[in-house]
C-alpha cells in the first residue's frame, strides 16, 4: 500500500527533524558529509561487484572499479600504510574477516573484557565465539581505565596468544602498544587493533598511531569518529603477501558477498575529505571531550579518570550510580533531547543495569561546537541528572542551544544543513 510506504517516509522525516533538535552524544555515531551522503542514493546502491577491482565476478563494474581502486589508494595515503580492503560492510564484519584470516578454532586471542569496555564482537556470544577462539582477558587497571602493562606483558608470555587484540568501545586512553612491542616480538603474535571508535582521531594524528606502534592489522567501523557511512575497513602494515591474500579472501568470499558499493563510494568521498579536514576536526574533538569532562566534574558529576584529564579520545565515561544508574539517567536525558547510552563500568556485573553512561562529542564537534558550548552542554546534563529538573523543561533549552548548530563542518560542503532530509518524491 502506498499509504504505508508514505507513513514510513513520514517517520523517517520525523526522525531527521527530531535529531536536528537533539544533542546527539552516542560515542559511536556521527554525521556524514552531504557529498558522501549523495553516494548512498546513487545507482551503486543497486549493484554487485564481487571480488577485487579488475578481478570481478560480475560485468558492469567499469566505474565501480575506478572508484574502489581510488578508495583503496586514498585509504593507504591517509593512514600511511601498505594494505587496505574497503569491502567489509561493518566493523563487526571486518573483525570476522580478521578472525577468519588469522585464527583457527581453538587458537588463543588476548583481548579486554566487556565490563572493561570491549565490544560484543570479542565476546563468546559474538564474533570471537562464532570463530570458536579461546579468548583470554588482559589484566585491567580500573583507575587508569587501561590495561596494566607489566601484568599484560607477563600474561602474553604465559599464554602465548596467536593474536593479541586491542581496542575498546569505551576507549578513553591509548593502550600501551609501544611498551609491549618487545613482548609481541618475543611471543611472535600477530597484533590486531580494533580502531572502530577512534579511526577519525587516528586519521587526524590524535590518540595514537597504531600502525607505527607494532600493529599488523587494523580493523574498524567507518562511521564513529571517522565521519563516513555505516561500513567497515581493514588496514595493514608489515603484512606478507600471504597474509594480505588471506585477508582479502576472508572478506570475500569469507564474510561478505555484496560489499555495499554505495557505502564504499561514500567512504571514498569521506577519505578524500578527511585528508583535508581530519587534523583540525580530531584536535577539536579531543579538546571538546576534555572540556566536557572538566565542566561536568566541576558541577560535581563523577566523570571517570579526573587525574588523567578524563580522556584522550572523543568520549568520557560517567558514573551515575548516585543519580539512579545508567538506565534511568539515559532515559531522562532522552526525554530532554540529549541522546546517550547507558554503559557498563569496570565494577559492573549487569549490562542491563549498569552504573555508567558514555558520552561522545564527535558529532557536536562536527556541527561546530567548541569548548564554551561544552560548558553549556554540561550544565544541561547536570540539570537533568543531578538537579532532577523536569526533562521536558530542560528540552526547551536543549533545542535553543542546538538551533545554532545544525550546519555541517569539516567537509567540502561546510555550512550545509547537517540533518537534511533528501526528498526525491
Ligand atoms: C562499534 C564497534 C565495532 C563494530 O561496529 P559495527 O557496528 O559492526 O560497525 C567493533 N569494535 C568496536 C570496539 C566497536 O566499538
Amino acid at each position: 500500500m502506498k499509504e504505508e510506504a508514505l507513513w514510513i517516509k513520514e517517520k523517517v522525516r520525523a526522525h531527521n527533524k527530531w535529531f536536528e533538535e537533539c544533542i546527539p552524544m552516542i560515542a559511536s555515531e556521527n554525521l556524514m558529509s552531504p557529498l558522501a551522503k549523495e553516494m548512498l542514493i546513487s545507482d551503486f546502491a543497486d549493484r554487485y561487484a564481487e571480488g577485487l577491482p579488475g578481478k570481478r565476478y560480475y560485468q558492469g563494474n567499469i566505474y565501480v572499479d575506478e572508484v574502489e581502486t581510488k578508495a583503496m589508494e586514498l585509504a593507504r595515503e591517509l593512514f600511511d600504510c601498505s594494505f587496505a580492503d574497503l569491502r567489509p560492510i561493518s566493523g563487526t564484519v571486518a573483525n570476522m574477516a580478521v578472525l577468519f584470516a588469522f585464527a583457527e578454532p581453538g587458537d588463543t586471542i588476548t583481548t579486554c573484557a566487556l565490563a572493561q569496555g570491549a565490544h560484543i564482537s570479542t565476546a563468546k556470544f559474538g564474533a570471537f565465539g562464532f570463530r570458536s577462539v579461546n579468548s583470554v582477558n588482559y589484566p585491567f587497571d580500573e583507575k587508569s581505565m587501561n590495561i596494566d602493562v607489566d601484568a599484560t606483558a607477563k600474561l602474553l608470555r604465559e599464554v602465548k596468544p596467536k593474536v593479541a587484540q586491542f581496542g575498546l568501545s569505551v576507549f578513553l586512553f591509548p593502550p600501551p602498544l609501544k611498551e609491549l612491542q618487545e613482548t609481541f616480538q618475543d611471543v611472535g603474535c600477530t597484533v590486531w587493533y580494533d580502531a572502530a571508535h577512534v579511526l577519525g582521531l587516528i586519521a587526524g594524528g590524535q590518540f595514537q598511531d597504531p600502525l607505527r606502534e607494532g600493529v599488523n592489522i587494523l580493523s574498524s567501523s567507518t562511521h564513529k569518529t571517522f565521519p563516513g557511512p555505516n561500513h567497515g575497513i581493514l588496514l595493514g602494515s608489515n603484512l606478507d603477501d600471504e597474509q594480505e591474500k588471506a585477508l582479502h579472501k576472508a572478506v570475500f568470499p569469507g564474510v561478505t558477498s555484496s560489499h555495499h558499493l554505495h557505502a564504499m563510494a561514500a567512504l571514498a568521498v569521506t577519505l578524500a575529505e578527511m585528508k583535508v579536514y581530519a587534523k583540525e576536526y580530531a584536535a577539536q574533538t579531543v579538546k571538546n571531550a576534555q572540556a566536557l569532562g572538566q565542566a561536568l566534574n566541576e558541577l560535581g558529576i563523577d566523570v571517570l579518570c579526573p587525574d588523567l584529564g578524563f580522556t584522550r579520545s572523543h568520549a568520557i565515561a560517567v558514573d551515575v550510580s548516585a543519580h539512579g544508574g545508567g538506565k534511568v539517567v539515559s532515559q531522562d536525558l532522552e526525554d530532554a533531547n540529549i541522546i546517550c547510552n547507558k554503559n557498563m563500568l569496570p565494577k559492573d556485573t549487569s549490562a542491563v543495569k549498569p552504573s555508567g553512561i558514555r558520552l561522545g562529542v564527535q558529532e557536536l564537534t562536527r556541527v561546530g561546537m567548541k569548548e564554551s558550548e561544552m560548558k553549556e552542554v554540561a550544565s544541561l546534563i547536570h540539570r537533568v541528572v543531578a538537579k532532577k529538573e523536569a526533562p521536558l523543561k530542560v528540552k526547551e533549552d536543549v533545542k535553543l542551544l542546538k538551533k545554532d548548530f545544525t550546519k555541517i563542518r569539516f567537509c567540502f560542503n561546510e555550512g550545509e544543513e547537517a540533518y537534511r532530509f533528501h526528498e526525491l518524491v
